[in-house]
This record gives structure tokens, sequence and C-alpha cells, in this order.
């Protein structure tokens, strides 16, 4: 139960007093009653859920910005779980957290595009195994799939390459910004009052009767529970409260990016059948009006290994031509890769530690984006059952309302009325991105401002484009520089 000085303190600080940039934990001895370890979508969707209860909460992230691991380089899928193991955790929270995420985007504004997917069968044998697929997502509680011939294929999306045999559809696979909802949870947790501890990372852990104490990169953070959702480093961190369960394999996935000028050429993701290694090579239309092509599966031993290769190049231009060689004629606007968080277990490992106050939440690999806020929701069931008591909060905030990043709603320079009120939103400074001087603005005084240019652009889409910030970006950095020494002054 939450100790009164402690949850006073930490709810009675501003939003910006939370979510500074986290040089001091606790000034306070005081023990928080939780910290979650972890500003990725899991994290901060788990800080939020908690913080709708009476209790003292830290989000201890050893980065400079939430958001800033694995969430940032997904592909961004918000998915039916149609092709989950049936019976699995996994499943369960995935298609929970498809209903959750839909509808907290419709509150927050987080950009969603209800594409629809088509899964395409290549060869025979993956056209005998759509009936089973098809089976597998009744069993998954989705009844939506629909086998389809080579010309329904065909007339769905005409620019695919030759050779498709039949495809399942699954008409509410979804598109989504995946910066905006890590974002948007941080956010909304720092609103319930939740304090973010950014640079604070963790590198030994105490555990004792009364509190554990994480010794962190910039000192130390007492709390009576503690939530492990620390992405690549769950099983390091695990460790270090004395478990030896599992090891995460860093699985890097590579993606290309296509100009705007592809995204006519397809409206919805087009996916493959499925096989052990995972997902596949999928199309799909990005959030922001390109078109994206990957991602690899490569398992690897370096969990900082985010760079792009020669290799997952070659293979993917191979991929493509052969899935839709029209593509192959568009430019490469950018590529990049992110580390899926692959276990030696078929399933998501959360677990709880009641006499060490201690909860694991690990092997969130490919569909966290979809089932962080479900996660967050078995977390809080997960800890009340092991003893912690949970009082709701008489009232909570609203959630925050995010700036929009998708390309199918309007954006503040399509805006007259925005302009009109304040002439910043018509002042483009990126180029290909169309984004405004009021926007990075906006983004320097918001809640959980960046910390970096890499931070801005995913608050903003600043030098996200074509020109990767060639054109723009000294003055993007510019504005970036004022912008924060006026929102600190
Ligand atoms: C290529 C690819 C494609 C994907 N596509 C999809 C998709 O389409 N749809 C979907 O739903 N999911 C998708 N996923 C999965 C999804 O992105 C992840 O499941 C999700 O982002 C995991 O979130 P997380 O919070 O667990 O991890 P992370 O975002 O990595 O967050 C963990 C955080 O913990 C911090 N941390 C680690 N160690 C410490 C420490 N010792 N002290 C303090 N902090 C620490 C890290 O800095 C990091 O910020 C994809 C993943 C990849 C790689």
């Amino acid at each position: 139960m939450s100790h009164p000085e402690a949850t006073g303190s930490a709810n009675n600080a501003g939003p910006s007093n939370n979510a500074g940039s986290g040089n001091s934990a606790g000034s306070t001895s005081q023990p928080f009653d939780v910290a979650v370890v972890g500003g990725g979508i899991v994290g901060a969707a788990i800080a939020r859920e908690l913080a709708g209860y009476e209790l003292s909460i830290a989000l201890v992230e050893a980065r400079d910005d939430v958001g800033d691991g694995t969430s940032k380089a997904n592909t961004a899928i918000l998915h039916t779980g149609f092709d989950a193991k049936p019976g699995t955790l996994e499943s369960r929270l995935v298609r929970r957290g498809y209903h959750l995420l839909g509808e907290y985007a419709k509150r927050t504004g987080i950009p969603v595009e209800r594409t629809g997917a088509l899964l395409v069968a290549w060869t025979p044998e993956e056209f005998d195994a759509l009936p089973s697929l098809a089976e597998k997502a009744r069993a998954n509680g989705y009844e939506h799939c629909e086998i389809v011939d080579a010309a329904e294929v065909y007339r769905q999306v005409a620019a695919l390459g030759e050779g498709a045999l039949g495809g399942l559809t699954v008409p509410d696979e979804s598109i989504i910004c995946t910066w905006t909802t890590n974002l948007a949870l941080a956010t909304d947790a720092v609103g319930r009052g939740v304090r973010l501890l950014r640079n604070h990372r963790v590198e030994a852990v105490t555990v004792a009767e009364d509190a554990t104490t994480l010794h962190t990169s910039a000192g130390d953070v007492p709390a009576r529970w503690v939530v492990n959702a620390a992405g690549l480093g769950a099983d390091v961190l695990d460790r270090l409260f004395g478990h030896d369960r599992f090891t995460v394999t860093p699985r890097r996935g590579e993606l290309l990016v296509y100009d705007k000028l592809a995204r006519p050429m397809i409206d919805k993701i087009v996916l493959p059948v499925p096989s052990k290694v995972g997902k596949g090579v999928l199309i799909s239309p990005t959030i922001y009006g390109n078109v994206m092509l990957g991602p690899t599966a490569e398992d690897l031993t370096d969990r900082t290994a985010t760079g792009t290769s020669e290799g997952g190049f070659e293979f993917l231009l191979d991929k493509g031509r052969r899935l839709m060689p029209r593509l192959l004629a568009e430019e490469v606007t950018a590529s990049y890769a992110g580390l899926r968080a692959a276990i030696d277990h078929g399933d998501f490992l959360i677990q709880a530690d009641p006499t060490q106050r201690y909860l694991l939440v690990g092997g969130i690999r490919s569909t966290g984006l979809t089932s962080g806020m479900a996660i967050g929701e078995y977390v809080r069931d997960l800890i009340a059952e092991a003893g912690l008591t949970l009082v709701p909060k008489a009232e909570l905030p609203d959630p925050p309302r995010m700036p929009n990043l998708g390309e199918a709603f309007p954006r503040p320079y399509q805006r007259a009325d925005l302009i009109a009120a304040d002439p910043a939103y018509g002042s483009v400074v990126c180029f290909c991105e169309r984004v405004t001087a009021g926007e990075i603005r906006d983004a320097c005084r918001s809640v959980i401002p960046p910390a970096s240019l890499e931070g801005l652009r995913r608050r903003t889409r600043a030098m996200n484009g074509r020109c990767q910030g060639f054109y723009c970006g000294a003055e993007v950095s510019d504005l970036f520089t004022n912008s924060r020494n006026e929102a600190t002054r």
C-alpha cells in the first residue's frame, strides 16, 4: 500500500517536475511504492496503468528519452493477433491490446489507419496453409479472415509481382504511429503523477525486507516493488535479482522505407505466410505516407547492433523484387533496424516473485506495441495478487491530446484556423515532412520534451523525410536549441 508521504510528494509534483531530464531520483529517502524499469511502450503502459491507483511510482529509464529502444524501430502494425499461437498469453494480450490501444488512440489522437491486410500465398504449400491460418485466426477469436483467389488478390493489390496463388484477408490489421503511442502513454503516466527518471541506468540491485534499492547511473532509487520492463536488458536485470531463467537474443529486423511517391501503389499491408522464424517480410504503407519493406530476422549477440547491413539490404531488395517489382523502381528514403527481445521460451514471460516484491515482464518480442496496454492491465492484476493493495484514485486527469504525425489526418501546416491564431504553424521548416516552427516549439514545451534532435524527430517528423535533414538540419537544430532554451528559462 502506498506510503502517504511518498504518494503525496509524487502526486503533488507538477508534470514538468515529474518529467524533467531526470538528474535525481529520490531526493526523497522515502521509497516509491513501485519502480518500473524501462521507458519503452511496455514500461510506459505499466506505469500509466498502475498510476490509476493511490501509489507513488517511478518510471526508470537508462536513456535520455522514453521510446528510444525497440519501441522506436518496428513495423508499427496494430495487430489483430490473428496469427498468434492460440492459447498463449501473447495471443490473449495482443487481442486485448488491439482493442485497448485502438480506443486509446481515438482519445489521445495517436494516428491509426485501418488499412487491413492481405496475406499472400506464393507457393502451393503456402496456398495449402491458408485454411489452417483461417482456422488459427478463429481460434484466436478473430472471425473476419476470408480466403480469396488469385484474381481477388490482384484486384486488391494490382502492383503485386506475378505468381500469387491466392490469399487471406485480415480486414482489421491497421497501421499506427509507434512513436506517438510510447510518448502518449508516458505523458499520461506523468500526468497521473508518475516520476519519470531519464538517464537512470539500473546497474545493481539491493533487495531488503522493506524496500529494494535500484543503484542507477544517477543515484539510488528505492522502491517497495520493482517491475522489470527492460526489454533487451530484462534478462540482465533479472539476474541482478538472483534469477537465471532466460536469455535475450537480439533478433535484428532491418527495414527499407520508400519515398512517398510509392504510396499510391499500396493501400493495405501485404503479408507473407508466416514461418517458424517469424512473421516474414511484408510491404506496408506507413502512417507518415511512405511504403515500408521488411523486416529481416537475424539472431545476433550484440544488443546494441541497430545499424543496417549490406546483407540485409540485398536480402530485402531480392524479396521486394519478387513481391512488388514496381516498388523497386521507387527511391529508398531511409533504412533502419530494430532488435526484437527474442527469448528461449515460446510465450511472453511475465511472472511475479512476491517474496522479493518483483515482477518480470520478459520476451515481449514482436507484438509489444499492440499488446503494451494489455500487459499493463495484466501486470496490475498480477501485482495485486502478489500482495500490493490497489486503491483506485478518485479522479484521474484526461489523457493527453497528442500532436498528429499521421499523413492521413490534418497537420498544422494545412490548418488555416491554427495558422490564423498562431503564424508559427504556417512557418514550414522541414519541407520534406512539412513540419512547422510551431510544432518544434510545442515539442520543446511539452510534458516530456525531447533531449536530442532524434527525440525531436519522433515528436514532429522533422528531418524524417527524403532529405533526412540535409536541407533543413541546420535550421531545425537552431530552432530546437532556441526553443529548448526558451522552454527552460
Ligand atoms: C523489426 C521489428 C518489428 C516489429 N513490429 C511490430 C509491430 O508491427 N507491431 C507490434 O505490436 N510490435 C512490433 N514489434 C515489437 C515491439 O516493437 C516490441 O515488442 C516493443 O517495442 C517492446 O517494448 P518494450 O517496452 O518491451 O522494449 P523497449 O522499447 O526496448 O524498452 C525497454 C527500455 O528499457 C530500458 N532499459 C534496459 N535496461 C535498462 C536498465 N538496466 N536500466 C534502465 N532502463 C533500462 C531501455 O533503454 C529501453 O528504453 C516489432 C519489433 C521489431 C524489432
